[in-house]
């Protein structure tokens, strides 16, 4: 009898220490998606919003521990994504299949023209970001820190749990999640679904790729607007990573918040059919319409003038 209490309560033990383990797994997926999101995307690639420096740091780190590469080289790849979408310049191109772009390109060697645009691209601002360069610099160093060490170490340090369960659940199981759930913008969100804004491109609006990817999978608006902090034009239809901004922005730590106007928009719908679509990498891109332009300087010059009226 009192073998069996003794048996049920290792049972038991066991059980609460997985249960802790799952929980911290899925935690630290959701909350450091916001690194990637919120962070080398639409901050850094495509400068839709402007950051103070606690939240580029908190950014960096939340980025560090998806173990997406350093925030430079995915913002680079980005840009080139937006700039050259589809083509044979396009990193990832979705042309070239589900395969590829999801994962394959990351392992095959680049085709020569995504190496030729990779250097033509515009990265001051990233150069003159301290914390981004820091990031770069150390990245191995952090890398092994921030994706490998600690993700392992506190199970075993705070519960008890075993290294083993630790390594597979809090490193491998979590890390191919995370890195699953990205890879899924790049090829899932540029082949099925509804492109309300442009039947002509790629991208499509996907739900599901939204859900997996903190709102992420509104893509074929976020290719006609890549400097929408929202990355839809619902901001608010199941999009955390526009709520995680809004909250920032509340704060005072994210400002300059750029959107898009009903009257770009539907400016942009009627002009689709006719094929054209300049490609664009976000704020500041010489590409975008200079209608366009000028709407987004009033929208600011009109927040401007209320904030001197606060
Ligand atoms: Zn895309
Ligand atoms: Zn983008």
């Amino acid at each position: 009898m009192q073998q069996k209490v003794f048996q049920s309560d290792v049972n038991c033990a066991s059980q609460t220490t997985d249960d802790n383990l799952k929980t911290l797994a899925f935690l630290t997926i959701y909350i450091t998606g916001f690194g990637i999101t919120a962070g080398a995307h639409r901050l850094w690639s495509h400068r839709a919003y402007k950051a103070k420096w606690p939240l580029r740091l908190l950014l960096v780190v939340l980025f560090t521990v998806t173990g997406q590469r350093h925030v430079y080289v995915w913002a680079l790849d980005h840009r080139v994504h937006h700039k050259y979408s589809e083509t044979e310049a396009d990193p990832h191109n979705a042309k070239r299949g589900f395969f590829f772009s999801h994962v394959g390109w990351l392992v095959l060697t680049p085709h020569p023209k995504v190496v030729e645009k990779r250097k033509a691209v515009d990265m001051s601002d990233l150069e003159a970001d301290p914390i981004v360069m820091w990031q770069k610099k150390l990245y191995p160093l952090l890398f092994a820190i921030f994706n490998l060490f600690l993700p392992i170490a506190i199970p075993v340090y705070y519960w008890d749990e075993t290294l083993w369960n630790s390594f597979w659940i809090n490193f491998n199981m979590r890390f191919t999640i995370t890195l699953n759930m990205a890879f899924f913008v790049n090829s899932l969100a540029h082949m099925w679904g509804q492109k309300p804004y442009d039947r002509n491109i790629s991208p499509v609006e996907n739900l599901a790729v939204s859900l997996a990817a903190l709102g992420e999978g509104w893509h074929n608006y976020h290719h006609v607007f890549p400097w929408d902090y929202k990355t839809g034009e619902l901001g608010n239809v199941y999009n955390p990573s526009t709520t995680f901004i809004n909250f920032f922005a509340k704060l005072g730590w994210a400002y300059d918040l750029k959107s898009v106007s009903k009257g770009m928009i539907a400016r942009r719908a009627e002009k689709t059919g006719d094929g054209s679509h300049p490609q664009i990498w976000g704020y500041g891109d010489s590409d975008i319409e200079k209608e366009d332009q000028e709407e987004l300087e009033a929208m600011a010059e009109e927040k401007e003038l209320f904030k001197k009226e606060d």
